[in-house]
């Protein structure tokens, strides 16, 4: 079986990879066989190509990249209950320890025991087949696509963090970062009741996809425009309820309260490699929320409702597909952040 390896720092092949079959041999009696369908590039596997680490999660031994994926069940284990073989699936890629104190209060998705695909030591699913819990394996409806499913696991970064901020009906936001993070958290401010989301970046044809998908984005090119000086103008002076940081510029995390309204709350999403400060006296002055995500919890199952019922669309979002034999030439060219694209995808042949 054929899977996409990275080496080593930017070095990845499509070659047989003997330990996982070894290791996909043993189907536990809670466990679903999966046949891979599609999965979606990630900003973290395009880092660990071009860096070979994140923070510190560093790539020591050659591991199979993706996460973001979609498939159909062709094997369950004895005690399933709740799928069966033809069921079409998206799999949360993060795995706790169901009997860790972080998993019994519910937040399982800080357990440091965690394993998560394509995190190393922890193999990800550019392969035919895998196998993964039952618990964390979510059927689709027949009006999902895959591909659509394989924008669930971005997509719910953005639930989770529109879930954290408690937007409101109404509610005004502002998203810094037009990337595929940036974008899904402004689809799920918008489908958690805010009024208007405004989108900021420094690249116009990103701002372009950001306004394409709603008339309630307002988008924001920080290179001509102040952010602050747009939102005051708009709402009178007051500023918006919710501010989500989606760029991990310490730049931007600098300034990050001075959009935000008294009262308001700042998410802090993107990624930060290193420590950043922010101005705690903006912060104080507002009494300012200040809400941290790490990945999500709990919210595929309502990923999956959103996409069925239209809630939210993130098909604009998905602009190239490649053929898993492709795979090495569709790393490149998400390694060379084309500022036209959103979300590279990859099929497995079926
Ligand atoms: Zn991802």
């Amino acid at each position: 079986m054929k899977s996409l390896v990275l080496e080593k720092k930017d070095d990845i092949t499509l070659r047989d990879f003997p330990a996982i079959d070894r290791e996909e041999e043993v189907l536990g009696s809670r466990d679903i066989r999966i046949k891979m369908h599609t999965v979606g590039i990630c900003g973290s596997d395009v880092h660990y190509y071009t860096h070979g680490r994140i923070g510190p999660f560093v790539v020591k031994e050659p591991m199979i990249l993706g996460h973001e994926a979609s498939g159909t069940v062709i094997e369950t284990g004895s005690e399933v209950t709740t799928l069966s073989v033809g069921d079409r699936v998206c799999m949360e890629p993060g795995v706790p320890d169901p009997n860790s104190k972080a998993t019994r209060l519910g937040m399982y998705n800080v357990d440091p025991a965690v394993r998560f695909w394509a995190t190393p030591p922890v193999h990800g699913i550019l392969r035919p087949t895998c196998v993964h819990p039952e618990a964390f394996t979510f059927k689709l409806p027949d009006n999902v696509s895959f591909a659509e499913a394989a924008m669930v696991e971005p997509l719910a970064v953005g639930v989770h963090a529109a879930t954290k901020a408690k937007i409101k009906p109404g509610d005004i936001a502002l998203v810094i970062g037009a990337g595929p993070i940036g974008l899904v958290t402004a689809l799920s401010a918008l489908a958690g009741g805010c009024a208007r989301v405004y989108v900021a970046d420094l690249a116009e044809k990103k701002l372009e996809i950001a306004a394409s998908l709603s008339p309630a984005i307002t988008p924001i090119n920080v290179k001509s425009q102040d952010i602050t000086e747009i939102v005051k103008r708009d709402t009178d002076g007051w500023g918006v309820d919710v501010v989500f940081e989606a760029t991990g510029s310490p730049k931007a995390a600098a300034g990050v309260f001075e959009p935000l309204c008294p009262g308001g709350c700042v998410v802090m999403i993107g990624g930060q490699p290193d420590p950043i400060s922010y101005d705690a006296g903006a912060a104080m002055i507002r009494e300012a929320r200040v809400e941290n995500i790490f990945r999500y919890a709990h919210v595929f199952p309502r990923c999956v409702a959103m996409l069925s019922s239209g809630a939210i669309d993130v098909k604009p979002l998905i602009t190239r597909t490649f053929a898993f034999e492709d795979s090495v030439r569709a790393f490149d060219i998400a390694a060379s952040a084309p500022p036209a694209d959103v979300k590279l995808q990859i099929e497995l042949p079926q």
